[in-house]
């Protein structure tokens, strides 16, 4: 067994790394342990036997090649971390990976459920596959121990736009498909993340029947991992709405009665940037756009936003975005569900509605509504 598993870690670190690329392995738990590779069959023999006496509560490895120099912090072996041992952003050579992490929501310092650790993992291929419709390459799925990871190629400098690209990435890959249940880690954007290194065990709390440590593992590789067009990062990034709308000087809006009045599908509602979000089933605008793509988001001042990914609708989540006048925005989206909910042929008569929308709006308590993850 501890063969296999030696071999499972050299081999997430082959696919991570190319061979003599210099990574960071740490490992955490009583003590930090740090230590600089470029031997991929080195380090993990060395994580693996470190992992097979429970030394660590979790193992990582950097994500990004870092710069050959760092090496000879401690080439090629483990040893007690010392402070400022470990890689900064600025050790990092570029980027060669976008994480998305997703974590079930549950309380901290404790190993996910079954059920919560197939949720997250469901999730996770249900982002790929979006991603995917849209022309992005299939990820590397990775099993975390508690949650999934998505793994993408990208080829990016490390620098400063790059930085924020992958950070504005995350965080509408959060807005799109993070709620109460599984939660889209926005805060592993840093250069220098490390990631569980797979193969290895996740030991958060006290292991139990009901929630076990578990073993990390690569889940599905593609046989071409390919690299995403920097474009299609951009246009992720470029996707999540701005949130500088003015004040609206009548006070907040009554977004929850507005959904329920005109039947709004709701596939989820959630917390975002303070304010809250509701993901449509189907775009107001247009029906045929489904999926998780449209969305009406609450900003804190009460303010509301609505944006849909499809190229037919960005003009219309342009202007709901650039508006400082709410009152066009209701307006605008009222006349849209009315369009949407009525078949043409009884518009003027009886508004007819449309059973099936309303019977999929939900998350109407408010602690559904609540943003768990915090
Ligand atoms: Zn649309």
């Amino acid at each position: 067994m501890t063969e296999e598993h030696a071999s499972e870690i050299e081999r997430a670190l082959l696919l991570l790394h190319s061979t003599g690329e210099v990574s960071e392995i740490r490992a955490l738990g009583r003590e930090t342990l740090v230590g600089y590779f470029n031997d991929a069959s080195i380090a993990a023999k060395q994580a693996q036997e470190l992992d097979a006496r429970c030394a660590a509560d979790g193992i990582y490895v950097t994500l990004n090649p870092l710069k050959p120099a760092v090496l000879s912090r401690c080439v090629n072996r483990l040893a007690k971390g010392k402070a400022g041992g470990a890689t900064g952003d600025g050790d990092v050579l570029t980027r060669s990976w976008l994480l998305v992490d997703l974590d079930p929501v549950r309380p901290s310092g404790i190993s996910s459920s079954a059920s919560e650790h197939d949720a997250a993992l469901d999730r996770a291929s249900m982002i790929a596959l979006a991603l995917s419709e849209r022309g992005w390459p299939m990820p590397v799925l990775a099993d975390s121990g508690n949650g999934a990871h998505l793994l993408y190629r990208i080829d990016l400098p490390n620098d400063i736009d790059s930085k924020q690209t992958v950070q504005k990435a995350l965080a509408a890959i959060d807005l799109e498909f993070s709620d109460h249940t599984v939660t889209i880690d926005t805060t592993v954007h840093n250069a220098a993340r490390i990631v569980r290194l797979y193969g290895t065990m996740a030991r958060k709390g006290e292991a139990t029947e009901a929630r076990p440590h578990r073993r990390s593992a690569l889940v599905d590789i593609p046989a071409e991992v390919r690299i995403v067009a920097p474009e299609y990062l951009e246009a992720l990034a470029r996707s999540l709405p701005a949130v500088n709308v003015v004040n609206d000087p009548r006070g907040s809006f009554d977004l929850d009665g507005f959904i329920e009045r005109h039947r709004i599908a709701v596939r989820f509602v959630g917390g975002w940037n303070g304010g809250r979000k509701f993901v449509l089933e189907r775009c107001v605008f247009d029906p045929a756009h489904v999926g998780t793509s449209a969305a009406i988001l609450q900003l804190p001042n009460g303010a509301v936003v609505f944006r849909c990914l499809h190229n037919g609708c960005s003009e219309k989540s342009w202007r709901a975005r650039c508006s400082t006048n709410q009152g066009k925005i209701y307006s605008t989206l009222s006349l849209a569900c009315y369009r949407s909910a009525v078949p043409p042929y009884s518009r003027g008569g009886q508004r007819a509605g449309s059973p099936q929308l309303h019977s999929t709006l939900r998350c109407r308590s408010p602690a559904e509504s609540r943003f768990s993850a915090e």
